[in-house]
């Protein structure tokens, strides 16, 4: 397949080391990987030397559809044969079919649509669009949260180690501890524009709040004239067993973000959904807010292959009931290696399988990988490995997995028992 894998395997690592970042090139040799992607299908991952993998962390989820779905595959390369870029004079086709289709399928009167390029650049949107429309500073956010890396999104992160160099941040963010609406209730006053939250932490460890937590939010918004920003960039389009994971809780949000599985796998793209009575500012002066690829051609024509795909094929619906056997299977491995797993929770196929401790995580998925299946910490909770497989994945994918993890945390117990 590939003429001289090893080779190009030596000179790809040798680029990362000299030319994007050796620290990156520590970790892939810490975790054992000393290889090189090269294609994929579905499920499926293939390495340079041909070595197959099972792909369960997914991007993190963005491959809901799988890899190369071909509806997406074929939207998208009719779109370029045509016009892959726009030139921003002219209304663009695609970009009007996949902001109707989002109003369309987002809950409640959640209407205009801003498309850009990243999960980070949705959260910057949001919060802009908050400050616009209600003429407040302050946000609340919380502990644990994962919503970017930019300058606004990280101002929302709430993890100090990925803040701290980068201070001062934007100032009016407040964090509360996630899950704890008492704690919100305190700090959302009549200066705040918007509460931005996760339904569920997807970095922050696959962390479900409590059923009444999202609700009591949103009347903690309401009770002091706050916004409701809920980002679904992890958890939305079919992920959690919902098309968007706060319909669990029928929750209405203000502002909807969303990016990764949105480009169905194959191009990059983020939006922000909002209600209308809140786009005045950007209605009144449409360049307020740009961005020069976002709304581009190829990119929203993937959009529109995308959701017709999670409609037509009902992956919410799979994602819920594969997500049932995933955690049932995962819980059996659990329990025969109870010194290392602490937990295993999540919803839908977004699932989260708690160790003893970082290393363990590490460890343990190093063993996967070298038995053909991926699995990837989470961000902000790195002793979580957070499971997101394409919501396409069957039974015997979902088997596969199990029985490699088990395999992996014996190797694991071997090695640190060996360490002693
Ligand atoms: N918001 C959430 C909930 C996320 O999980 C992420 C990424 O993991 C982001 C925002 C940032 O997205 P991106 O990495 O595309 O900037």
């Amino acid at each position: 397949m590939v003429p001289n894998p090893d080779e190009l395997v030596a000179d790809t690592l040798r680029k990362y080391a000299e030319f994007v970042n050796p620290g990156l090139v520590k970790l892939y040799r810490f975790g054992g990987v000393e290889t090189v992607e090269w294609e994929a299908q579905g499920v499926v991952v293939r390495d340079v030397y041909g070595r197959e993998y099972l792909d369960f962390s997914g991007g993190p989820a963005v491959f809901a559809l799988g890899h190369r779905h071909p509806r997406v595959v074929q939207a998208v390369v009719e779109q370029i044969h045509r016009m892959p870029m726009s030139v921003r004079a002219m209304p663009r086709r695609p970009e009007a079919e996949l902001a109707a289709l989002l109003a369309e399928l987002t809950p409640g009167d959640l209407r205009y649509c801003f498309f850009c390029n990243s999960g980070a650049e949705a959260v910057e949107g949001a919060l802009k669009l908050a400050r616009a429309a209600t003429g407040r500073k302050a946000f609340v956010a919380t502990e644990g949260a994962f919503h970017g890396k930019t300058f606004g999104a990280l101002s929302a992160t709430g993890r100090e180690k990925y803040r701290k160099p980068f201070e001062p941040l934007l100032p009016g963010f407040r964090h509360v501890p996630f899950g704890d609406a008492d704690a919100m209730a305190e700090v959302v006053d009549r200066d705040v524009a918007a509460v931005i939250v996760e339904p569920i932490q997807g970095e922050g460890g696959v962390r479900v709040p409590p059923d009444d937590y999202l609700p009591m939010v949103r009347e903690i918004c309401d009770r002091a004239g706050a916004l409701l920003i809920v980002d679904e960039v992890q958890t939305g389009l079919g992920r959690t067993g919902r098309m968007f994971a706060c319909e669990h809780w029928g929750v209405m949000p203000d502002i909807l973000t969303l990016a990764k599985a949105l480009g169905g796998g194959v191009m990059p793209i983020g939006a922000f959904v909002a209600r209308p009575h809140l786009w005045a500012a950007f209605s009144d002066d449409p360049y307020l807010h740009s961005s020069t690829f976002g709304g581009n051609p190829a990119a929203c024509a993937a959009g529109v292959a995308t959701l017709r795909v999670l409609v037509e094929e009902d992956l919410p619906s799979r994602a819920a009931r594969m997500g049932e056997v995933l955690m049932a299977g995962l819980r059996e491995v659990a329990a025969r290696h109870p010194r290392w797993v602490r937990d295993v929770r999540g919803k839908g196929l977004l699932v989260g399988v708690e160790f003893s401790d970082p290393d363990v995580a590490l460890l343990a998925s190093a063993e996967a990988i070298a038995r053909g299946v991926i699995f990837f910490f989470s961000l902000n909770r790195p002793e979580v490995v957070r499971l997101a497989p394409p919501l396409i994945v069957e039974r015997h994918h979902v088997e596969r997995a199990c029985a490699v993890l088990d395999e992996a945390l014996q190797a694991v117990a071997q090695t640190l028992e060996a360490a002693g």
